[in-house]
């Protein structure tokens, strides 16, 4: 990908600082709670009457991610969705984050520059800036490590842990797709490996590679639900799929929940490509994961300032404890809600 002979420059050519100030160099601030950023020994922040929020998260080569088919400008911008998400997910606003990155000397300043691009592209987008950081080499692949930092009122701040009984369990979005995308990427990457002449054609496949390669976080959500007045019980973004991140609701607000199938909301195009896959489009949902959507519970009382909003579908509700937590089919079949990838979810469907 940046096998380039013409534009390979060696890391050792900058230098620690001069790389740092070489990827920095276009770094520009918008938050007024930024006092001090990138240059000295620590960023300089300052909060007004609010709560500050922090979030890290680290993605590592092979394990997180895989340069055959993530170009790095997208890596970069994914990086920063995966922390925001987190951000959002506690109805909170995102305002600096730091970037931490280990780079072999496989990696020219090229490649960096492209990971840089998709890191600053993602902070003009969401209005965040980058404040610090650190760099560093490492002797096999690349790892980068996002914080984010946040602010919201105290009142605003959602946990996971307050879901009550009754309460309407929600979803952003749509679900699915960016599972269904890696899958397409996978077959292209396989495909390639055989023939390296083949030219993929993924425009049938826009959307679900749009969701793999360049998530979105839900900046607009919390700002959504404070135009609502509605002030969600619990919240959580979904990193993993619907059916774990369900469990954590659960575990933590000791409720149980229902949740039913024909609610869980799906985009024709994952639809489709679960079928030419052959693949259950609930189960990819329930344990797909990378949608970075939020689960949130409200009220009942709510309802009515959600009804109709196309960004919100009321999916189910939650249960008392002892109840569990149980997918309710189309068929009307009540299943119990497992952590486990969707095989292990399908052999327990089977044995029902
Ligand atoms: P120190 O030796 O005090 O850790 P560094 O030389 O590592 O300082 O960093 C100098 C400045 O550059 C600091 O403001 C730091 O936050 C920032 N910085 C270092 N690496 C990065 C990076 N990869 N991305 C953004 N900022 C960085
Ligand atoms: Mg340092």
């Amino acid at each position: 990908m940046f096998d380039n002979k013409d534009s390979k420059t060696n890391l050792s050519e900058l230098g620690e600082f001069g790389l740092i100030e070489h990827l920095t160099r276009y770094v520009e601030l918008h938050q007024n709670s930024t006092k001090t950023g990138i240059g000295d020994d620590a960023a300089v922040m300052h909060f007004e009457n609010e709560e500050v929020i922090l979030t890290t998260d680290m993605l590592v080569e092979g394990v997180h991610f895989d340069l055959a088919y993530m170009p790095l400008k997208h890596l970069g911008y994914k990086a920063v969705m995966v922390n925001l998400s987190d951000v959002y997910a506690m109805n909170a606003e995102a305002t600096q984050i730091t970037v931490s990155i280990a780079a072999s000397n496989r990696f020219p300043v090229e490649a960096l520059e492209e990971l840089y691009a998709g890191i600053l592209l993602a902070c003009k987008n969401y209005k965040v800036d980058l404040v610090g950081g650190d760099t560093t080499s490492s002797t096999s692949g690349l790892v980068i490590s996002i914080s984010a930092i946040g602010k919201a009122e105290a009142k605003k701040i959602t946990k996971r842990s307050g879901a009550k009984p009754n309460d309407l369990l929600v979803v952003t979005g749509d679900l699915g797709a960016a599972y269904m995308g890696l899958q397409v990427l996978e077959r292209e990457k396989q495909v390639f490996k055989v023939n390296p002449n083949a030219q993929p054609d993924l425009e049938p496949y826009s959307y679900i590679v749009e969701r793999q390669l360049k998530p979105e976080a839900r900046k607009d959500i919390p700002q959504l639900l404070t135009a609502l007045e509605v002030q969600p019980t619990s919240m959580i973004d979904i990193s993993d799929g619907l059916s774990s991140e369900i469990i954590h609701l659960c575990k933590n607000s000791k409720t149980g929940a229902n949740l039913f199938e024909e609610k869980i909301p799906l985009d024709p195009a994952v639809i489709s490509v679960c079928e030419e896959f052959q693949i259950d489009s609930t189960m990819i949902a329930l344990s797909g994961g990378e949608d970075y959507e939020l689960l949130l519970t409200i009220s009942q009382d709510d309802f009515d300032k959600i009804k109709g909003n196309p960004n919100l579908t009321v999916i189910g509700h939650m249960t008392e404890e002892n109840e569990g937590m149980h997918l309710i089919t189309r068929a009307n079949q009540k299943i119990p809600i497992k952590a486990r990838g969707w095989n292990s979810f399908e052999d327990e469907k089977d044995s029902e």
